[in-house]
């Protein structure tokens, strides 16, 4: 097993993407805290690791754009498992899409408070117990909208483009300690953070959902949805020990939609 006694905290842990992630970590022997806003989620993923893997898991209520409740999230998993996390996968995050002179103020902070104070958040509460140790694994799942831009969607861009930029600079801060910090890169994802994506298409150009879903899928070369499992199987990689080479790096799981 590859993550061994290890300890993962994974933000958004409560559906989708991050349950993914969970349950691969799980799988390859991680104990898990996993932290959303939306208590019955955590809790049904805990269940689902708990039954499944012999680990100990541990659901925490967690608002990523709070510095209180993130540093008392990392306490009750602190107080559980008597240390802090050896891997944090900052995967919460929101996409909604607007026009730039739509963009109000709250939705511009929200987008960026969620997506990248969160991340900041996170990794700040876990980094320095990791440079105590000499062992860390900070993987920021950001988007291919962190590479490139797109209509509609500047604050959402503009969030996850920092959390590259992020990614990038404290990966070389730490380096010489025995940490790697990873972004992922997904083109569309099938999860509920999509299925909503089609509804507003639906809802915005009258198209129907088959027709809006397929246009989804066109994006990518490959014609098709990216799969969770396929985002954790990388995150999985990231987080072992066969990846300590892998530092400062944002790579696409996309099909390739973006090729550089
Ligand atoms: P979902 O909407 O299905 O899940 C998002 C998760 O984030 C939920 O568990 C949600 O829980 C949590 N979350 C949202 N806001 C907060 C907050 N303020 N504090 C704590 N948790 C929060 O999305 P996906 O699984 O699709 O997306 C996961 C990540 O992957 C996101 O960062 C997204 O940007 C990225 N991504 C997704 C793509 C896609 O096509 N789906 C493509 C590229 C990147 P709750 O609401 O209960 O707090």
């Amino acid at each position: 097993m590859k993550l061994q006694n290890r300890l993962a905290f994974i933000t958004g842990g409560g559906r989708s993407i991050g349950r993914a992630i969970a349950l691969a970590f799980a799988r390859e022997g991680a104990n898990i805290a996993v932290a959303a806003r939306t208590r019955e989620q955590v809790d049904q993923v805990v269940g689902e690791v708990r039954n499944q893997f012999n680990v100990d898991a541990i659901a925490v209520e967690c608002d990523v754009r709070n510095s209180e409740s993130v540093r008392d999230a990392f306490a009750v998993a602190r107080e559980k498992f008597g240390r802090g996390p050896d891997i944090v996968v900052n995967n919460a995050g929101i996409a909604r899409t607007s026009l730039f002179v739509n963009t109000d103020e709250e939705f511009w902070v929200d987008h960026l408070d969620t997506n990248l104070g969160g991340t900041f958040r996170c990794t700040h509460a876990a980094l320095p117990e990791m440079i105590e140790r000499g062992w860390g694994r900070i993987i920021n799942i950001a988007s291919i909208a962190g590479k490139t831009g797109a209509p509609y969607v500047s604050a959402y861009a503009a969030s996850k483009h920092g959390v590259l930029g992020l990614t990038r600079s404290l990966a070389l801060e730490v380096a010489m300690q025995g940490i790697t910090v990873n972004a992922i890169c997904p083109g569309y994802v099938d999860t509920e953070m999509t299925s909503r994506g089609v509804e507003n298409i639906v809802e915005k150009t009258g198209r129907s959902a088959d027709d809006a879903l397929k246009m989804l899928e066109r994006m990518s070369p490959q014609n098709r949805l990216v799969t969770p499992e396929e985002v954790a199987a990388l995150a999985v990689l990231l987080a072992s020990e066969d990846g300590r080479g892998i530092n400062g790096q944002a790579i696409n799981v996309d099909g390739g939609t973006v090729v550089s």
